[in-house]
């Protein structure tokens, strides 16, 4: 049975890195047939936000990327209690005392000395009464999983065979001086009892994963397969970490991105397959291969999502955009028509109420000042509306026989003068959905 999970921190808005991973999860459950779980990694009781779980829940939906099961770290803590007195019973578990400060001379003595900075296990050596004292001291300590240092070894569904040395791993804190559980931890604890079959992260969770094997191995859990995907980096692959914030799923949803552009394009990029526009989850799934993705640095660029979104919005037949068109005011006799003209000239369904003013209010036009008398000899020829279809060919007709002008000095200043644009939908087409001409009452 495949199972998989997407498993944010709800410690801010979701963006495009992680609806990579989240969409990777998402596929390989659905190909399977499986079941997606969204695990809300929430023990950070000060960072996490419930307005934050909200929106992370908004932006899936929006996406389609419905889970079969929600889970919220938060509620399992007494799962997590039991597993660290699992490990405590077995000896993998220890206190430790050092301050942050002595933690970090010790890393700089060892780096000084070309040592690895790893947890040098001090904390091992203290007797009952001297963790007692220290205790008295300075508080509860750490609590640290003891890595079996051995070499880790996992077969990567996107890096392939990967083999990391536990020795230069420090072994990792589960449980902060002031009882929190940490994530890696409790992680481990769901993966486990939740039967996660497959994890797909980023590629900065590599050494987690090794040290996350060890622990699962120690509570007597099944290790799931395990992928990582390469980071996002901008188009020159500058680092986007800075920037991801300004990449939230819900402000390029306001930017007027469709969930198809970000689905397309977060599917396959950084993999050897195209990215072309799907309208399919279950197509996006077919498709789907975890061993197509590369482990280089993936580059993103947000300008790739408006031509994905353009060709959508394009694919979209009247139905679909009746209710839209109609909320914009346009009247139902000229609705279709509005759409079969714009929807070829709009990047986003935004661009449509702007071209919708045009029509009912009549553009500012752009009159240079060359063209002025002729714009005026061919506005004088410009018959009353309404227009049709015929309109455009038999008034530049006209202006054409009267000025002798033709080609694009004849074209362009009339385009200009009526919408003020030098580009836009075919004029012939445009005519009939004027409602107002500029300089007529
Ligand atoms: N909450 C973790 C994160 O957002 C989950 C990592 C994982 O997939 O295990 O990085």
């Amino acid at each position: 049975m495949t199972t998989t999970r997407f498993a944010p921190s709800p410690t801010g808005y979701i963006h495009v890195g992680n609806l990579r991973t989240a969409l990777m999860n998402y596929l390989i459950a659905r190909k399977a047939g499986g079941t997606f779980i969204l695990r809300i990694d929430d023990t950070d009781q000060e960072r996490s936000k419930q307005e934050y779980i909200d929106q992370i829940q908004r932006d899936l939906e929006w996406l389609g990327l419905t889970w079969d099961r929600i889970e919220y770290q938060s509620k399992r803590l007494d799962r997590y209690a039991d597993a660290a007195e699992k490990l405590r019973q077995m000896g993998r578990f220890y206190e430790a005392f050092e301050t942050p400060t002595e933690l970090d001379l010790k890393r700089k003595k060892q780096l000084n000395m070309g040592k690895p900075p790893v947890y040098d296990r001090a904390a091992l050596a203290l007797s009952a009464d001297e963790k007692a004292a220290l205790r008295d001291q300075r508080g509860p300590g750490v609590w640290r999983f003891m890595l079996d240092q051995q070499r880790i070894d996992w077969r990567d569904g996107i890096l392939g065979d990967i083999s990391i040395d536990a020795a230069s791993v420090s072994d990792p804190v589960l449980i902060r001086a002031d009882g929190q559980v940490l994530y890696t931890l409790a992680s481990v604890v769901d993966d486990t009892e939740m039967g996660v079959s497959n994890v797909v992260r980023g590629s900065d969770h590599v050494t987690n994963t090794a040290t996350q094997i060890q622990i699962i191995q120690a509570l007597g859990g099944t290790v799931p397969a395990f992928a990582h995907h390469s980071l996002l980096t901008g188009p020159q692959g500058e680092a986007l970490s800075k920037r991801l914030g300004a990449l939230s799923i819900k402000d390029l949803r306001a930017q007027g991105v469709e969930p198809w552009a970000l689905l397309s394009l977060m599917a396959r990029l950084g993999s050897a397959d195209p990215v072309e526009l799907q309208t399919s989850l279950e197509d996006l799934a077919a498709g789907f291969d975890i061993t197509r993705f590369g482990a280089a640095p993936t580059k993103f660029d947000e300008k790739d999502l408006y031509p994905l979104t353009a060709t959508y919005l394009q694919g979209l037949d009247f139905a679909a955009m009746a209710d839209e068109i109609a909320a914009l005011g346009v009247p139902a006799d000229l609705a279709a028509q509005f759409w079969q003209v714009m929807r070829d000239n709009i990047t986003t369904r935004a661009d449509l109420a702007p071209w919708w003013a045009l029509c009912r209010d009549g553009a500012q036009p752009v009159i240079a000042e060359d063209d002025r008398a002729f714009v005026a000899q061919a506005m004088a020829l410009l018959p009353e509306g309404p227009f049709d279809a015929g309109t455009w060919g038999a008034w530049t007709a006209a202006v054409k026989e009267a000025t002798g002008r033709k080609g694009k000095a004849l074209f362009m200043p009339l385009r200009l003068a009526l919408t003020g644009q030098a580009s836009g939908p075919n004029m012939g087409d445009l005519m009939p959905l004027l409602q107002k001409i500029p300089g007529r009452g």
